[in-house]
């Protein structure tokens, strides 16, 4: 069932957001060749714990995974589109990194994501181009269009610049849980599906393979999802609430 939130409920949803955007900001500082993915795990742990705030990943174990998520953020290099388990490995220098990161405070929850260069990556196009989805979401994220518009906008732009979409994986929505209904895909039909209320918050979360390939398969871990060309992907996302005055985007820092 689609939960509509009040706006003091969304009031308590920023307060999440911010949590959630602060640590991934900090991460983002962090990002350097040299840096192991572990280490920006643990300033992702340090956050949650100054803000009195949990994870929404740790020990989260969804039906397509065969063992609980052993850390606070999923941490995708390179042709891994997401849910990349953190491990001691060091991001070198051209590398395309993206963090993922969940929390819950007071009984709501967050969800964002970043990709980004490592040092002098050239893969700047991607990620401008996942930022131009996202931006196309937004416009149409407005009471009374539906939930297929969303779709829509970030599939035509993806597709525009010649890139894949994994079909499966996408937005949702998010509240009292991470992960609510309805699923949000990447690529949909304009005019089609809910109808988008004041009080609906939904995680956008455009994904795009570099390749122009849709297909990818999940490595050996069980989590992480790879595109199977072996091409680059990335990945962003923010929570979002529709309300009257247009998308507030949740999960700024
Ligand atoms: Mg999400």
């Amino acid at each position: 069932m689609v939960e509509i939130k009040t706006s003091g409920e969304l009031d308590a949803m920023r307060a999440a957001g911010r949590v959630v955007g602060r640590a991934l900001a900090a991460m983002k500082a962090a990002v350097a060749p040299g840096v192991r993915l572990t280490e920006l795990n643990e300033i992702a742990v340090t956050i949650l714990a100054e803000s009195k705030a949990t994870s929404a990943f740790l020990h989260y174990k969804p039906d397509f995974a065969p063992t609980p998520f052993p850390a606070v953020i999923c941490a995708s290099v390179n042709d891994v589109i997401v849910h990349g388990i953190p491990d001691r490995y060091r991001v070198r220098d051209g590398d395309l990194l993206t963090i993922d990161f969940g929390a819950y405070l007071d009984g709501w929850a967050g969800d964002a994501a970043f990709s980004t260069v490592v040092g002098s990556g050239g893969d700047q196009r991607l990620i401008d181009v996942a930022s131009e989805a996202m931006e196309a979401a937004l416009k149409v994220a407005v009471p009374g269009n539906r939930l297929g518009d969303i779709e829509h906008a970030i599939g035509k732009v993806g597709r525009a610049a010649g890139y894949g979409i994994p079909d499966g994986f996408g937005g949702h929505g998010i509240g009292r849980h991470m992960h609510e209904p309805p699923f949000v895909r990447n690529e949909g039909r304009p005019g089609r599906g809910l109808v988008l209320r004041p009080g609906l918050t939904l995680a956008l979360e455009p994904m795009f393979l570099s390749g122009g390939s849709d297909r990818y398969h999940t490595a050996g871990d069980g989590w992480a999802l790879r595109s199977s060309d072996g091409t680059r992907a990335v990945h962003i996302e923010h929570t979002v609430a529709i309300t009257d005055d247009g998308p507030r985007i949740l999960t700024l820092p």
